[in-house]
């Protein structure tokens, strides 16, 4: 099996158990990798089997999947997987991650980790060159990430790869992150709550294979076609020069920026110039870093001293923490938000979820519902907050649940319009009212809203996909043709994702270019046409496992806020017809009135076993 390695480590944490199982080739090529294999995978173990076990029961397997093209030079190619059933919507949950891990999974000689069962006692994965244990993490258990990290770091000796939860995972906050070597995050959904339920502290992997490449020759002039093209990419060079934060300012200009808690869609210029990555650059930047085999170099490295005590140093604030952290709690001192990034990073939170859910608590704490200090603009509390909510102290607890749970416990309905979340997962820093596929995207996504899912690139136009009719005039309010590209951009996602590309460096391939990588490496025949399909499989299923798990049409819905046109700024009057887009989005991908694809869809799309159950 060229570009796999054909094997997926087990562990059984309950029992200590540690085997080895046969990746099923016959898997391979209809569901890719990453996201899509571990959703299979998923499906098999507990749906298919009559079990629907809840997000902390030791029955609910935690996957850490990586792809073909994984561990290969290609572009982009170090993404990875992390899935489950999400303690934050109750849905299916995956989490996509940078950094080196994915590729030294492979190294080590396997395709990904099946995780099982809960341990005794708080325990660290070991893993080297085919081999596994488990053993107690001693002392570890209430360390941060970065602690953690150095420790396992230095004891597994170079070239050892960290792979852990902070106390926020420890304590089941339910948008707990996982943190990859101190500088990369699968943050969204709710893993690491899941790995902490688990008591499994921390992953560490040694290896030193190599994957095997099917076609050698043609994947160098690929290799070096795409490379060529993302060096040539305007969008992509400002990523590099400036990180994702260096179109804050642009995103001001077209109305795509949320404040204080989505009740305003403007901000102060200076402010906003003040928290851009071009400011950022100027100002505490420090150097820069790249995920496995990347050549856009997107992330930002920074130090931040305050009075002699040092508040960030290491992995920078990206472009959705930085919009979190700054207009959407109305603050504009950039330092305070790379001080917040390091703060969510060391503890294990999703900066999203995180920042997302103090500036409801906020506004909650403004109408008088929520016994609070936080308040719009004050950075302290806000930095304080963060510290409660990993450790659950105070009204850290509450918030610790996320928007939706918060809102009831609140005596707020979870549907009320200022409560922002979709199917649970709070809202990325994109604003449906300024973008319409966006809205669509974050209504419909099996995951919640998810800005992966909602591309708002497409949209945008800085990436075009004509194989897929994603060319066309896609400006960004209008109802008239969302329906079709969220459909095909949620396809496209999967895909993406399945491969382990990353969405920005994705932009460097045609669609036909990433089916040459696919045969370059695996071997297969891939054409356009099946890559699509591929995607249109994996995203039924994912839809179809998250309406096993409960979820229906009820549940493709924006907070009525986000419905609502603002009075001023660029996007003033304006709002999507999610009623109609939805209607059209249905359509397209054959879904009932329950929320369900089509049993005549799913056997099309080979997945008539998850027809049967639905
Ligand atoms: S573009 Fe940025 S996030 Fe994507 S792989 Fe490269 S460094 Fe990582």
């Amino acid at each position: 099996m060229a570009g796999y390695i054909g094997k997926l480590l087990q562990v059984d944490l309950t029992s200590g158990a540690i085997g080895v199982q046969p990746l099923d080739p016959a898997f391979a090529r209809p569901y890719i990798g990453a996201s899509g294999l571990a959703a299979r995978l998923y499906f098999d173990m507990t749906l298919a089997r009559g079990l629907q076990a809840e997000p902390f029961s030791p029955h609910n397997p935690l996957l850490i999947m990586t792809g073909p093209l994984q561990g290969t030079t290609l572009p982009g190619s170090g993404r990875f997987s992390v899935c489950s059933r999400s303690p934050l919507t109750t849905f299916w949950g995956e989490s996509n991650c940078g950094g080196d891990m994915g590729p030294f999974l492979k190294f080590a000689g396997f395709d990904g980790i099946v995780i099982t069962g809960a341990a005794a006692v708080p325990s660290v994965l070991w893993i080297e060159d085919g081999h596994a244990e488990l053993c107690p993490a001693a002392g570890l258990w209430g360390k941060d990430t970065y602690e953690t990290a150095d420790a396992l770091g230095a004891a597994g000796g170079k070239g050892a790869k960290v792979f852990c939860i902070g106390p926020a995972g420890e304590n089941l906050v339910r948008y707990a992150a996982i943190l990859s070597d101190k500088k990369a995050a699968a943050g969204r959904t709710g893993m690491g709550a899941v790995m902490g339920s688990k008591k499994l502290k921390a992953i560490v992997v040694r290896g030193s294979g190599k994957v095997t490449i099917a076609n050698p020759e043609p994947f160098k002039a690929l290799r070096r076609a795409v490379q060529a093209k993302i060096h040539d990419n305007l969008p992509l060079q400002g990523f590099k020069s400036f990180g994702t934060a260096g179109s804050i300012y642009y995103n001001s200009l077209v109305g795509d920026i949320a404040a204080r808690n989505w009740q305003q869609g403007t901000f102060d210029d200076s402010a906003l110039l003040a928290l851009d990555g071009t400011t950022l650059a100027d100002t505490i930047l420090t150097g820069s870093s790249a995920c496995y085999a990347c050549p856009v170099v997107c992330k930002r490295e920074v130090e931040v001293t305050d009075g002699g005590v040092t508040r960030a140093k290491g992995a920078g604030p990206e472009y959705e923490t930085i919009m979190g952290f700054g207009p959407m709690l109305m603050n504009s001192d950039l330092k305070a938000t790379a001080a917040a990034n390091e703060l969510c990073n060391r503890l294990g939170l999703d900066t999203i979820s995180c920042s997302a859910t103090i500036a409801f608590a906020t506004e909650a704490t403004e109408r008088g519902l929520l016994p609070s200090d936080l308040k719009w603009a004050e950075t302290e509390p806000m930095l304080a907050m963060i510290g409660k909510i990993a450790q659950r102290t105070g009204p850290g607890d509450l918030l610790a649940e996320g928007v939706k749970r918060a809102a009831v416990r609140l005596g707020v309905a979870a549907d009320a319009d200022w409560v922002p979340h979709v199917k649970g997962s709070e809202l990325p820093m994109h604003d449906p009212r300024c973008y319409y596929g966006v809205g669509l995207g974050y209504a419909t996504s099996p995951r919640g809203a998810n800005h992966n899912a909602a591309n708002v690139y497409i949209e945008l136009g800085s990436a075009i996909y004509p194989e897929m009719g994603l060319d066309g005039d896609l400006s960004s309010r209008r109802t008239e043709g969302k329906a079709f590209l969220s459909a095909m951009s949620q396809r496209l996602g999967c895909v993406v994702d399945a491969l382990t590309l990353c969405f920005f460096d994705s932009w460097g391939y045609t669609l036909e270019e990433m089916c040459q990588a696919l045969n370059c490496v695996a071997g297969f025949d891939y054409d356009v046409a099946e890559l699509a399909r591929s995607g249109e499989r994996l995203w039924a299923l994912k839809r179809s496992i998250s309406n096993l798990l409960g979820a229906t049409a009820a549940d493709d819905r924006l907070p009525g806020r986000l419905l609502t046109p603002l009075a001023d700024g660029p996007t003033a009057g304006s709002a999507p017809d999610l009623p109609a887009m939805l209607r059209e989005f249905y359509e397209i991908c054959d879904i009932d009135e329950k929320g369900r694809v089509s049993r005549e869809r799913l056997e099309s799309l080979g997945l008539g076993d998850v027809a049967a159950l639905l």
